[in-house]
């Protein structure tokens, strides 16, 4: 399938300006011999510009970590759209596990940002993921169902094209656990199959999908070697240049 696997650095709130662009930019001179996958780093907001301009010219990308839905306003604590473009960001986090439990962020504000980012050109990633009760109660697939329906809510085809989704079990996050590979992938199955309802299959198939929970050097190769699986959401082994970096090197 043709779609251009895609890893993923979430630095969370962790990294001084000047850690974010040193590690920034030895990731970027890391991955100068790569040209078949694409690379993505959000920092904190105040090291976005600097990272971005730290790996200009390289196939790292910059995100924001989350997005308000307007361009300006009376928002305290938020970041527009247009803000994270002007610093360099062409992609957004959404809908992160930590927005939805720790900040209460709910499906509906979740698809009022990511309506947002789409108008003023930002590619989202939409996380979705059950926590260990729901999974446990056999509740995994109705809530990925409903976080993509929701997520999604009056997103068109063309627009459809430009997100990316995250499948991120919320008991992994962070944890050292790891979702087994045959539980990643009937995941990623079950959210393409939903994504085809949603739209068609042929735009599902085009979607790109990425694991997060607790990646690292030690799982990235068998993950990526799933079918359903184009990419990964990291953590914790993001932080540092090694294990990012291999990640980054996952064989094809
Ligand atoms: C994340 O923050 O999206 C994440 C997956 O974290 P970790 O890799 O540390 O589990």
């Amino acid at each position: 399938m043709d779609r251009t696997p895609l890893i993923a650095g979430n630095w969370k709130m962790y990294l001084s300006v000047a850690e974010a662009v040193q590690l920034a930019s030895s990731l970027a001179e890391g991955c100068r011999d790569l040209a078949d996958r694409e690379v993505m780093l959000a920092p904190p907001y105040i090291s976005l510009a600097a990272v971005a301009s730290a790996v200009k010219g390289s196939i790292i990308q910059v995100a924001g970590q989350n997005v308000c839905w307007d361009k300006e306003g009376a928002f305290t604590g938020e970041i527009s759209p247009v803000m994270l473009k002007e610093a360099g960001a062409a992609m957004v986090i959404l809908g992160h596990s930590e927005r939805r439990h720790i900040f209460a962020e709910d499906d509906k504000l979740v698809n009022r940002r990511l309506r947002g980012a789409l108008v003023f050109g930002l590619s989202p990633i939409l996380c979705v993921g059950e926590t260990l009760d729901e999974r446990e109660r056999d509740a995994t697939f109705t809530v990925l169902e409903t976080q993509l329906t929701e997520g999604l809510k009056d997103v068109g085809h063309e627009d459809a094209l430009n997100v990316v989704i995250a499948y991120e079990p919320v008991w992994a996050i962070g944890t050292g656990k790891t979702a087994s590979n045959e539980q990643a992938q009937e995941a990623h199955k079950f959210i393409r199959e939903v994504a085809g309802r949603l739209y068609e299959k042929k735009l599902a198939d085009k979607i790109r999908i990425l694991y997060g929970g607790s990646v690292k050097p030690e799982n990235i190769d068998m993950l990526m070697a799933q079918p359903d699986i184009d990419g990964a959401l990291v953590g914790g082994a993001a932080l540092k240049f090694e294990s990012f970096d291999r990640i980054i090197h996952f064989s094809l």
